[in-house]
């Protein structure tokens, strides 16, 4: 039996009654494999003695005292005692808050075993948590002693805690759930890994983890723990890459563009592209470029990421993608986050393939009966060849001819279930069901570790360069009650005939905060900031008509201060934009700091980047030691990749946008970050027995995976 199959109730457990069944499962812990999985988030090593004199080295002690004598502070009812004790090596101080009846227990001259954390304090070595035990009779043998005690001569496991549970219960039903339940455990890791890296077997690190006899043996169960959750891991990443691998299905049936344009095949159209550009691709670009084209040749679907800073090309990159799905005779669908960026990509789209015969059609939830009609009659009829829109793209009553290529701009903004719909349209196609060629689009660097795992079964291209002639954008940060000068500076930039954008982290004023808010700013900016300029608002609230007016006055030029939530974080290009001014940047993530910044150094000009922080401390709403690290790594680099895995040591994998929209990554024990060697290498060790196995898993960890697969804290969700 694994340990995730031990799905029997906790009141199976002997001695937990009914109130602390109720307490586990208000803590979400319903059965006895939960319980046994809830790992300890600390341990206090009370085996070796730790004399007082020694405090300072690991701020806890473990000792035996002398009561030396009693003292009170304070008054009346709120009198607390003062004991003073010694052992061999120095004199403390325990501090009984709200624990009188300590003054009997601890009786001056006595001796106890004492645990607790110390501090300096008023000259004094004192504690306020601490534990004691009574000596009978003087120092008992260690040995015996460490036996018989309750707070000694063992390591404790410190658990989270939440609603009613307390340590004392944790410990007391997970002792008994080893006794009762951990013998018998199989082994999940394959027996070669155990051995070659000399790790526990199962049960015995599923005991140690919770009580070790030593911190050598808890070292190895938290080694063999970690190894097995990161081995499955990969083990489910490499199995959905490889049940993927199957072979392409389907056989095009030549699309009307075929028919329109008999001489043409999918190369051809790329090469009559790149002759109209005004520019050479950049060297990743090409790459990315080659990469997609031997993918879509291949004899099995395309499942690729295409990572680049913002700024990159990526659009081009997609386009080029889309015209090789066209020329074989296929359909396109581009599929962007917001509306405003789907119409961005429909236009440029319109410009640079449509001159080359193809077919585009713009499609969003916007679009009502009257125009969606005929839009869905050529998509099913094939007199489309390429749809670019939102995730209406992919609604249920929309049909495709030949859906080939599916490009999903931004990625991380979709949720997995959306690109799972996408991929079904594919097999829905009329004339030739199959898995589409999937591109995804991404300008948040995915950490390494993260592409192993998450992304794990994506191939990943890459384009590391910009294209050429851009200048570093300049950053500054600015204090609030120097924004006047920013202002002044942007005022130079508008009136030489660049544009700039501010934004906020609300869209209108919040009565409780004293923040700004993009709505009062329009107003103030326009009416006294930039009286000479046209300003204008947008932001998520406005409809898709006012906006789409609004980034088409600002992209003509007409408006030159546009004032903004962060909807214009994603995609919008705008290269006469120079300047973006950020206030209250402390409230924003840092990716969303860098795709803001990244929506200008966009042209030939210097542009510059103002992060406007509040002057007043984290009590005001102001700046947190959290958006300090933020902005200096803002500060300090510009490269997007770096950012992000400042961004994962900062947050933790589970925040980084996207990820937990995909619901994925509440790991037991492993940490990414840190163990991100441990990965590594268990990716290795997973896919080689992956490929050594014609199954893809001996049968008995074929079972591991599945149990796991079925029982969180284990779901990756990948594509
Ligand atoms: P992102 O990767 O952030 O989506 P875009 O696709 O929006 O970047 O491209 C940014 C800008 O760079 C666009 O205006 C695009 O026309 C331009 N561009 C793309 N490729 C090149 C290139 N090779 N040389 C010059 N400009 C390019
Ligand atoms: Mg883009």
């Amino acid at each position: 039996m694994f340990l995730r199959e031990l799905t029997m109730p906790p009141d199976h457990i002997k001695g937990a009654g009914p109130a602390a069944v109720r307490t586990l499962a208000h803590a979400g812990v319903t059965s006895v494999g939960a319980l046994l999985c809830r790992y300890p988030r600390d341990w206090e090593d009370r085996s070796v003695a730790v004399p007082l004199a020694d405090f300072g080295r690991s701020s806890v002690v473990c000792t035996v005292v002398r009561v030396l004598a009693h003292d009170w502070f304070g008054f009346g009812g709120m009198k607390t005692l003062k004991v003073y004790v010694e052992d061999s090596s120095a004199r403390a101080v325990l501090v009984c808050f709200n624990r009188p009846f300590l003054e009997k227990q601890l009786a001056v001259g006595r001796q106890f075993r004492l645990w607790g954390r110390f501090f300096y304090k008023y000259g004094e070595i004192q504690s306020t948590v601490f534990e004691v035990e009574p000596l009978e009779g003087g120092v008992p043998e260690a040995e015996s002693a460490a036996k018989s005690s309750r707070v000694f001569g063992r390591i404790f496991p410190v658990y989270p805690l939440s609603a009613g549970l307390t340590q004392g219960l944790l410990r007391k039903l997970i002792k008994t759930a080893l006794s009762q339940y951990a013998p018998p455990l199989e082994d999940e890791l394959p027996e070669e890994i155990t051995r070659r890296d000399g790790l526990f077997p199962k049960a015995q690190a599923i005991r140690a983890i919770h009580f070790p006899a030593s911190p050598g043996e808890l070292d190895l169960a938290r080694k063999t723990l970690i190894y097995e959750e990161l081995f499955y891991l990969e083990v489910m990443v490499g199995k959905r890459a490889m049940e993927r691998r199957s072979p392409r299905s389907g056989t095009v049936r030549p699309s009307k563009y075929r028919e329109r344009h008999v001489q043409d095949s999918g190369a051809p159209l790329q090469r009559r592209l790149l002759e109209r550009l005004p520019f050479d691709l950049t060297p990743g670009q090409e790459d990315a470029v080659a990469e997609i084209n031997r993918d879509m040749d291949g004899p099995f679907p395309m499942a690729r990421l295409l990572q680049g800073d913002v700024g990159s090309g990526k659009t081009l990159v997609s386009f080029l993608a889309a015209l090789k799905a066209v020329g074989a005779g296929g359909q396109a669908a581009l599929m962007a986050p917001t509306e405003l960026l789907a119409r961005q990509h429909a236009e440029n789209a319109a410009a640079l393939l449509e001159p080359l015969g193809v077919r585009i059609a713009f499609l969003t939830g916007n679009i009502k009966a009257a125009g969606r009609t005929p839009l869905l009659k050529s998509l099913a009829s094939g007199d489309v060849d390429m749809a670019v829109g939102t995730h209406a793209l992919f609604s249920r009553d929309v049909v495709y001819w030949s859906l080939r290529l599916v490009v999903v701009d931004e990625q991380h903004r979709f949720g997995v279930t959306q690109r799972q719909a996408i991929m079904a349209k594919g097999h829905a196609s009329l004339a030739s069901p199959g898995t589409p060629d999937l591109l995804m689009m991404s300008a948040t660097p995915i950490p390494r570790t993260l592409a192993l795992t998450v992304f794990g079964d994506l191939d990943v291209s890459v384009i590391r360069d910009l294209p050429p002639g851009r200048k570093p954008v300049k950053t500054h940060l600015a204090r609030e009650s120097n924004e006047g000068k920013v202002y002044e500076f942007v005022g130079r930039e508008l009136a030489a005939g660049r544009q700039a954008y501010f934004v906020y982290p609300l869209i209108e004023a919040a009565d409780n905060r004293d923040l700004k808010d993009a709505e009062s700013m329009a107003e103030r900016l326009a009416t006294t900031v930039f009286p000479r300029h046209k300003t204008a608002l947008v932001h998520s609230r406005l409809d898709e008509e006012e906006k789409r007016k609004t980034m088409e006055a600002f992209r003509r030029g007409e408006v030159q201060v546009l004032v903004a939530t962060s909807v214009v974080e994603v995609g919008v290009d705008v290269p006469n934009a120079s300047c973006m001014v950020i206030e209250h940047a402390e409230r924003f993530g840092l990716s969303a700091l860098h795709q803001l910044r990244g929506r200008v150094g966009r042209g030939g000009e210097q542009s510059y980047c103002f992060l406007v922080y509040s002057d007043e401390g984290p009590e005001g709403g102001g700046l947190t030691e959290d958006g300090k690290t933020r902005l200096k790594v803002m500060l300090e680099n510009s490269d997007g990749f770096v950012i992000a895995e400042e961004d994962l040591k900062l947050r933790g994998p589970g925040q980084i946008t996207g990820i937990e929209q995909s619901g994925y990554l509440a790991l037991g024990i492993a940490d990414l970050v840190r163990d991100a060697g441990e990965l590594a290498r268990a990716r290795t060790d997973a896919f080689a027995m992956l490929e050594a196995d014609p199954e893809l898993l001996a049968p008995e960890h074929r079972r591991v995976a599945e149990v796991l697969e079925r029982a969180p804290p284990f779901s990756p969700v990948v594509m």
